[in-house]
């Protein structure tokens, strides 16, 4: 099969594609597969000219770092709960998720999601204990692996606006219920910078690869 990469060599350059051949294996991984692309010491495209290794991010490789999310065949997703069973076309197209900047290939910077969290004094300072009231939700909520992709498929957010996304409105809700001094200030900057924002599309609960009860947290957040 053939497989098809949107390449960037760093941060300023411009993007190519550059095209692969793969021998499809019906239970690999798109992330496997990357691999073993990469695994060869002269890894060459589709032309047989010798490129320089694919670069793409990735440390548990069982949907728990959150690390290898991109855009596959044109949906976000994480490369290693992507099947290439499931993959109905003939080619497999990889690009960088998009509304966050290329580092190189496939590697973005999501380290926006931890400013704003910062901007917006979303922290906890010091730790409420455990007073025996949803626990479960808030065991959920921790679960965030904070991938990014409820912001790629979230048509309100865009970087160094004021709307900070799911990813935020399920982090307040947990500081708002676990920090001891800083309740008022997570509820204030949930107003601000997701209630305002959210049209409850919901794309972000579709997309979420942990589930997460994102409609449960503004419902909870609205609630205080
Ligand atoms: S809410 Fe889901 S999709 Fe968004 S960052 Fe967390 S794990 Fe990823």
């Amino acid at each position: 099969m053939k497989v098809r990469i949107l390449r960037q060599d760093d941060p300023v350059s411009k993007p190519y594609w550059q095209e692969f051949l793969y021998e499809k294996k019906a239970d690999q991984t798109i992330a496997g597969m990357l691999d073993e692309l990469n695994y060869k010491d002269d890894i060459k495209d589709i032309t047989g000219k010798p490129v320089p290794r694919i670069q793409w991010e990735c440390s548990c490789l069982q949907g728990m770092c959150g690390g290898c999310a991109m855009v596959i065949n044109g949906t976000p997703a994480l490369a290693c709960e992507t099947f290439l069973r499931d993959i109905k076309e003939d080619t497999v197209v990889l690009e960088p998720l998009r509304k966050f900047p290329t580092i190189a290939d496939l590697v973005v910077d999501r380290s926006v999601i931890h400013e704003n969290l910062m901007k917006a004094d979303a922290y906890i300072e010091e730790y409420k204990g455990y007073n025996g009231d949803g626990y479960e939700h808030m065991y959920l909520v921790g679960r965030c692996l904070k991938c990014g992709l409820c912001l790629e498929v979230c048509p309100n957010y865009k970087k160094g606006e004021q709307f900070y996304g799911a990813v935020f409105a399920n982090d307040s809700y947990f500081i708002s219920e676990r920090s001891r001094t800083m309740p008022g200030a997570a509820k204030r900057s949930y107003e601000k910078h997701f209630e305002q924002g959210c049209s409850k599309s919901l794309s972000c609960m579709e997309i979420c690869p942990v589930n997460m009860p994102t409609l449960a947290s503004i419902s909870a957040m609205n609630r205080k």
